[in-house]
């Protein structure tokens, strides 16, 4: 999908009221009936339904008449709602070059006033037929579009949380600077994957260095779960930094000795075939490789998470709740925590009883959170929301 920013230049005011309607309404509707997007949206003079009609033009929602007349938004729709709470905020001003492509994100650069390029992160949940999703179809039964932006937006607002927190512990990240929706806003990373690198001046010390960081996160009560090649980035320096955290999880985690086992065998084997290094495991007699590094054995997750500092208490204390691990957990294949609830299915029937008997009540808050954004408007507060200038950018 291309991400094509000049389309925000032509958007209105309008435009940005009624796409953040249905944005509200797909709190409850996978698809938003027509009346309800015009009474969120409550514009002065009508006009919903031409408004609409440019929307869908330029593919920022998806028109659906299989049950009702409704729409939901694309992840197009979403991608220009974030960034323009992001532009807004000041946290930009331009959105460049793509600059990688994920399992499942798109990383752009974006620009600030003074010229400084960050990484802007747009997680995209669900675009892949990847992993669990199939087992967990009965999850996403009721509701498969609505829960793709609300996974993708806990994947962006969980990964923010681990890149602030593992900063703050001195750990090599990317700067966490913004968080909207999806949208995961980041210092711009020099250097290359490591998994584009055919040749090392040091590939001892850039090892040693690595499985270093494996062991200092489990110290803190992490594991990484996708540590590998492909996701710590490397400069002309040879300086490391370790990148893409959505799928983190705690030591205390019931199959966390796999991930962490599972994270240092990845940075082994990559060691061992790309820069044919061997290890004390890998030795016999017979072998003649060129380069050696001296490891007795891997380290041992038991040994070094005994007295693990629990970082992952403080992450949850940064506003990223349980529920909402449960939540990404279920769709990323990774099984639940040890001590969350016990009874999964129960939680999900539950849950779509309580949409059905909110649905009411829900529509009222967005009325009413419609209307403050209008009071907001009329203040000409620009932090925020659904403010548009039509001649900005
Ligand atoms: P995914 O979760 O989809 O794997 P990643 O966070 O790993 O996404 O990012 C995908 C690619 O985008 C990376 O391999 C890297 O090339 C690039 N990238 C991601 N974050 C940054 C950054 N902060 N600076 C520079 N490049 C980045
Ligand atoms: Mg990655």
């Amino acid at each position: 999908m291309k991400l094509d920013v000049n389309v925000l230049r032509y958007l209105s005011k309008d435009d940005f009221r009624v796409l953040t309607a249905v944005e509200m309404g797909m709190r409850n509707h996978e698809i938003v009936p027509c009346e309800l997007v015009e009474r969120i949206a409550c514009l002065k003079h009508g006009g919903t339904y031409k408004v609409l009609k440019n929307l869908l033009k330029y593919k920022l929602l998806h028109h659906d008449s299989s049950k009702y007349d409704g729409f939901r938004l694309t992840y197009l729709g979403y991608d220009f709602l974030a960034i323009k709470t992001l532009v807004n905020r000041g946290i930009f001003t331009g959105v460049g070059r793509q600059i990688g492509v994920g399992k499942e994100s798109d990383i752009f650069e974006v620009a600030q006033e003074d010229g400084t390029i960050l990484a802007m992160k747009l997680h995209r949940l669900g675009r892949t037929s990847f992993r669990a999703v199939k087992s967990k179809r009965d999850y996403l039964r009721h509701r498969s579009s609505f829960s793709w932006l609300y996974l993708s937006r806990l994947a962006a607002l969980k990964e923010f949380a681990f890149m602030k927190a593992l900063e703050e512990h001195d750990f090599p990240t990317p700067k966490a600077i913004d968080c909207n929706r999806h949208c995961v806003i980041m210092s711009l990373v020099e250097g290359y994957p490591l998994v584009q690198v055919k040749q090392l001046q040091n590939p001892e010390t850039v090892f040693e260095k690595i499985i270093g960081i494996v062991v200092r996160l489990a110290e803190h009560g992490l594991i990484h779960c996708d540590f590998n090649e492909f996701n710590i980035m490397i400069d002309d320096d040879e300086k490391l930094t370790m990148i893409d955290f959505p799928q983190m999880v705690s030591v205390s985690h019931q199959n966390a000795q796999m991930y962490f086992d599972r994270d240092i065998e990845c940075i082994f084997k990559f060691f061992r075939k790309r820069f044919n290094m061997t290890f004390q495991e890998d030795r016999d007699e017979s072998d003649e490789t060129e380069v050696e590094v001296d490891e007795n054995s891997r380290p041992s997750f038991y040994d070094i998470t005994k007295d693990a500092n629990a970082l992952d208490r403080e992450l949850e204390a940064s506003g990223f709740t349980k529920k909402e691990q449960n939540d990404l957990d279920k769709v990323c294949g990774l099984e639940k925590s040890k001590d969350s609830d016990e009874d999964e299915d129960e939680d999900d029937d539950e849950e779509s009883a309580d949409e059905e008997q909110n649905r009411e009540s829900n529509e009222e808050e967005n009325l009413n959170e419609m209307k403050s954004l209008q009071l907001k408007e009329k203040e000409h507060n620009s932090s925020d929301g659904v403010e548009v200038d039509n001649n900005e950018k």
